[in-house]
This record gives structure tokens, sequence and C-alpha cells, in this order.
């Protein structure tokens, strides 16, 4: 029989990877403390209708590259392809605007999109996600782009780029869309396929195209920027402002529409040089017509997601600090014979005082066992030989140093347990 591998587009994180990972949440953890945003955790799987209204029916995810499957009691569900739109359905479910505004949010974990896997991009992926409810100014956008910022850096990411547009409102957005179609129509026969069927229902979604031809087309498109309504402009502009008080590389592009209808006014990304063709850190912007496109009353909003994947593959390609690899602080070394009792019950104690230890199972000469330790990494060795056993000693070998020292069992534990406080200098 074959063996099962796992699915296409997917890939499991090992260990050897997933301490990375952790590193990227803690970060994000106390940031989103730092920045007075509570985490909430959401389903998977949402009713379908869910993404179809909120994330809008023209676009690439609800188009072609949802999740979608009929449960077994006949309701259509899909996995959850961003968090945004749940975190709204969550905010309307518990009717969060009841409580003091804004209601800051955020929530991590695997999203769904049935795309081409390529580097950096997977079918099932993780992110984190961001999100201010409640409110309308640009104050919400400019600490959402300032919260992005300082993830990234205290991750120890450089050279990012801020690009930020405005994609406009219900008012300005149809008199842009005309002036687009007049633009586009000329060069109607260049676009891509997708991209003519975008002209009627949605032709902002075509200065996103990445075909070449496209891109050669909108190039040179009018930009939205001279479209906007008093409102939308005054906004866009404070929010530049507040972005060049904090001191944050800012880059203008009139082609970033990002693609998800339920945008309004802000839309930015976080740019990495190190990432490839692939290269947004970060994606978001602001939404105030979501809430009412799944059947809420209005709510603004405003926030941002960003790919695990792509930000532990941009800490790698820039050097950045990734934590440290987990490694036993003591590994546990027997003669044989009998020890193995002993050994279990060192290792007991020690991991009852909060010091990481580990041992064979596989009753190993002890050669091997002092090779596996040093593979592990180990900081000390704990010796239990037949002199040992019968003296009720313990001989602490230190790893680094090479000494070692051999002492009654309770001084040895003692000993180590003092020296854990000093464990980020010993590694
Ligand atoms: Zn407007
Ligand atoms: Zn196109």
């Amino acid at each position: 029989m074959e063996t099962i591998k796992a699915p296409r587009g997917t890939r499991d994180v090992l260990g050897g990877e997933s301490w990375k990972w952790a590193r990227v949440m803690d970060v994000t953890a106390s940031t989103a403390d730092d920045f007075g945003f509570r985490e909430i955790m959401l389903p998977i799987f949402e009713h379908t209708e869910l993404f179809s209204r909120g994330i809008g029916d023209t676009t690439d995810v609800v188009e072609k590259e949802m999740y979608t499957f009929t449960d077994r009691g006949g309701r259509s569900v899909t996995l959850r392809p961003e968090l945004t739109a749940s975190i709204m359905r969550s905010y309307l479910e518990h009717d969060m605007r009841r409580g003091p505004q804004p209601v800051k949010l955020w929530g991590w974990g695997p999203m769904f999109r049935y795309e081409r896997p390529q580097k950096g991009r997977y079918r099932q992926f993780a992110q984190i996600d961001f999100e201010t409810l409640g409110v309308p100014g640009p104050m919400a956008d400019i600490e959402i782009i300032d919260l992005s910022m300082e993830i990234y850096r205290r991750l120890g990411l450089s050279n990012l780029q801020v690009v930020l547009n405005s994609v406009g409102c219900p008012k300005c957005r149809p008199a842009y869309r005309e002036v687009l179609k007049k633009y586009f129509a000329s060069g109607f026969d260049s676009l891509c396929d997708t991209c003519k069927s975008r002209f009627d229902r949605n032709p902002l979604r075509i200065l996103d195209c990445k075909n070449d031809a496209c891109r050669q087309i909108t190039e040179s498109a009018p930009a939205v920027t001279d479209s906007l309504c008093d409102e939308c402009g005054a906004h866009f502009k404070a929010v530049m402002r507040g972005l060049e008080n904090l001191g944050a590389d800012i880059k203008l592009d009139n082609r970033l529409v990002r693609g998800l209808d339920y945008y309004t006014k802000t839309a930015y990304e976080i740019l990495s040089g190190d990432l490839g063709a692939q290269n947004a850190v970060c994606g978001g912007g602001r939404y105030d017509n979501l809430a009412e496109s799944i059947g809420g009353p209005h709510v603004p909003g405003v926030g941002f997601a960003s790919g695990i994947e792509r930000i532990v593959i941009t800490m790698e390609a820039q050097g950045a600090y990734m934590g440290k690899e987990p490694a036993p602080f003591i590994y546990v070394v027997t003669s044989g014979g009998g020890a193995e009792n002993e050994a279990v019950s060192l290792a007991h104690d020690l991991r009852s005082r909060g010091v990481s230890a580990d041992l064979d199972f596989m009753g190993r000469s002890m050669k091997a066992q002092m090779k596996t330790a040093s593979q592990a990494n180990a900081r000390f060795v704990c010796i239990l030989g037949e002199d040992e056993i019968s003296a009720g000693t313990v001989t602490v070998k230190d790893m680094s140093a090479g000494t070692q020292e051999t002492a009654p069992r309770a001084a040895a534990i003692e000993k180590i347990e003092k020296n854990v406080s000093r464990k980020e200098e010993l590694r």
C-alpha cells in the first residue's frame, strides 16, 4: 500500500521550525497587549454566506479559492479564507456595539484558500489578524498600521515599506469606476480574460491584476486619489500625516486595491524586498461597509492580516533573531544495570522544579547516551553510574566547560536549580 502524504498545498511545521513560530506568536501577543487588543478564538468554518456576502462574490477568493462544502445537515459551510469577516460576525453576534468603542480584537490560526501553491503560499496557511471596530476616524487606521510595523520591528525585521492607497467609499467610488472603465475601454482587447470579466462588474480589481499585459495597461491608469470625495480625501491625508509623524517610510501606490471588496478608504500593504514576487508581509485597510453587507448595522472597522509563514521566511532571509531552539537543560545518563528507576526519579524531581530534563529509554551504552546529550545540546549531564547509585550521589558534568563534580543527590539538584535561574546566560 502506498503511504499517505499531506495534501498538496499543506505542510507540516516540524519541531525544527515550530519554535520559530512560537517566537512570532509570543511577540505578537505581547505587542497586542501593549496596544490594548484582546485575543478572540473563532470557528475554523463559517456559513458560506458570511464570506460570499462579506468579501464579495466577484473576488478571486470567493470565485475560485474557497473550500466550500455541504455538511451532513445540508448546510453550505466554508473553511475560513480570512479572519476579518468572522471577527465582524462575532462583534455583531455578541452585540459588542453596546460597550465602549472601539473594540480592539486579534486572532490567529489556519486559513484556507485553494490557490496554486508556491514559495511562501499554501492552501492551508496561518495568519495573525488585528481589527479595530466601531470607530470611523483616521486615528484607528494610523494605530493599526503602527501596530503592524511594531510587531515586525520587535521581530527584528528591517527594510520594510508601507505602501498606502485609498479605495474611496460608496459616495466617490462609482465616479472612479466610470473613469476607470473609460480608460480601460481603449485597451480592452489586451486585458486578460479575468480582467475582461471584471470590466463591468468590478473594474477596480483590474488594477490589482498580476498579468504582464494588464500591468502595462494599469501603469498609467487614472489615480483613485484624484477622484476621492472630500471626506475620503481628508481621511487619506490625515492617515498619511499621522504615519509621517511616526517616522514611517511610506510610499503611495494608486494600484493597491487589495483583493477583497469590503475595503473603503485606507488600503495598505507592508512589503519586504526579501520575499520575492509574493512580497507583501501584511495587508489591510478600512472596511466601513462590511458589517452592513453581512446584514448588520453600520460598523466602521480597520485591520490587517499577516501570514506567519511569510513572517518566518522574511526573518530567516534577513537573519533576524528567531529565539533559541529548545534544548534540555539536563540530560540524565546512566550506566545501565538497574539504574533506569533512579534516572526516571531524578528526571522527575528536576522537572517538578521546573528544570527541563531528558533521558534515554533504550538502555543504550553510556557513550551513546553522552553522544545524544551532546547532540541535543544539553547544558549539563547528570551521570548515574554504579558508584553514584550505591553512594546516593550524582555526578554533574558541565558540557561547555568540560568540568564535573560529584555531590549528594539533594545537593546536586539544589545546585542545578540555582543554575536554572542563570539558564539564559549559561546557554
Ligand atoms: Zn469617498
Ligand atoms: Zn488581468
